[in-house]
């Protein structure tokens, strides 16, 4: 089978000359007559493709030299409980915001070491807005902030960074990380998974203030302290070698397609064309306001239910899969992260007209 548009939320799309890359590699891996994964994260090969992502990373974002790089495991979940234990002290007031599914499981993991306070919610409107920020009621002596800049089941995305002054601000940015130029320095500290807009899952990336490194409760488990990973440049264990190679080889690719800014500029014009072929039709919706649409993850719902499964079975066919969406929202979802080329935005409408044009 030719390779399809694969719109899947994650593990996403990886982009295809970082995949041949791979399967060129894979047999005799920089000359080593071993592939990446069998040899040491010692080795100074290995060592050298390790810096090397981070300094892509670094060079990518603009990480300014007081935030520390660090590569984990456990994915974006385990920060929902990592943040806590490294940020706060026991039974301490942190502010958290709730926009959609990941906010919420953010928060149920905070509750069981941290006094929360949620200082905004959209559940109120199934979460298919971002409450503006003068509406917040945030508490004087947070240990941090925390939120989820785009919430990849609800297709919510904020389209500010919360001014939260010396309150350090946590941002959970697994599906919008490297869509676009950030301001680092606004953050006390990033973190993401890797399957949606990075590499490979089983690795996750997190960029920490230097000041906030030493924080951790005296019970945390080391493996679980952001000081452990920056004292060993993220090798107090063996790290998961092969996706942090993968990703460092997306980050190469970023780099040379011209860096985050050109990312930006695409991923507007994929999203926008995308909304304009919905809001333009009767027959199907997006129900996010429009102020908080996420450039990174569309949801879709078709006039009629009935017809998900016929929209689904004929997309694939037509080599474009992956978009049933969450069920929490119903009808489709199509992800579309840095991997997905324009064209597949553009095979995805005109599928979609067509169907509309013999469905309606
Ligand atoms: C996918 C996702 C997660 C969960 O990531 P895991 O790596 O599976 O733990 C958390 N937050 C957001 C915003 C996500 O998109």
């Amino acid at each position: 089978m030719s390779r399809v548009f694969n719109f899947s939320a994650g593990p996403a799309a990886i982009p295809d000359a970082v995949l041949a890359r791979v399967r060129d590699d894979i047999p005799d891996w920089n000359n080593t007559g071993s592939s990446v994964m069998e040899v040491s994260h010692r080795s100074k090969e290995f060592v050298a493709v390790a810096a090397k992502a981070e300094q892509d990373l670094r060079d990518l974002l603009g990480v300014p030299d007081d935030y520390s790089v660090l590569f984990t495991q456990g994915g974006a979940s385990l920060q929902f409980a990592m943040v806590p234990l490294n940020l706060s002290t026991e039974g301490q007031t942190v502010d958290y915001v709730q926009t959609g599914s990941w906010s919420k499981k953010a928060i149920g993991e905070a509750r069981q070491y941290c006094n929360v306070n949620v200082a905004a919610d959209s559940a109120d409107k199934n979460f298919t807005y971002v409450p503006p920020q003068e509406e917040w009621q945030r508490s004087e002596d947070a240990a941090y902030l925390h939120y989820t800049p785009n919430e990849t089941i609800g297709g919510v995305e904020f389209s500010f960074i919360p001014n939260t002054g010396e309150t350090p601000l946590v941002a959970d940015m697994s599906s919008t990380i490297l869509s676009r130029p950030i301001d680092v320095s606004r953050f006390g500290v990033i973190y993401a998974g890797a399957q949606k807009n990075i590499g490979p899952a089983g690795i996750t990336l997190i960029i920490v203030r230097n000041d906030l490194l030493s924080k951790a409760r005296a019970l945390t488990p080391s493996l679980l302290k952001y000081s452990v990973y920056a004292e060993s440049d993220s090798m107090s264990n063996t790290p998961p070698v092969f996706a942090w190679y993968v990703a460092g080889l997306v980050f190469e690719h970023l780099k040379e397609q011209g860096g985050l800014a050109a990312m930006a500029k695409i991923n507007e014009r994929k999203a926008s064309k995308l909304y304009a072929a919905i809001d333009e039709s009767d027959f199907y919706t997006n129900p996010v306001r429009k102020d908080s649409r996420s450039w990174m993850n569309v949801p879709f719902i078709l006039k009629d239910a009935k017809l998900d499964e016929k929209f689904l079975s004929e997309a694939a066919a037509a080599g474009l899969t992956s978009l049933k969406g969450h069920r929490s929202v119903g009808g489709m979802r199509a992800s579309i992260y840095n991997a997905m080329p324009e064209a597949g935005i553009d095979a995805l409408i005109s599928f979609m007209r067509d169907f509309e044009s013999t469905n309606e």
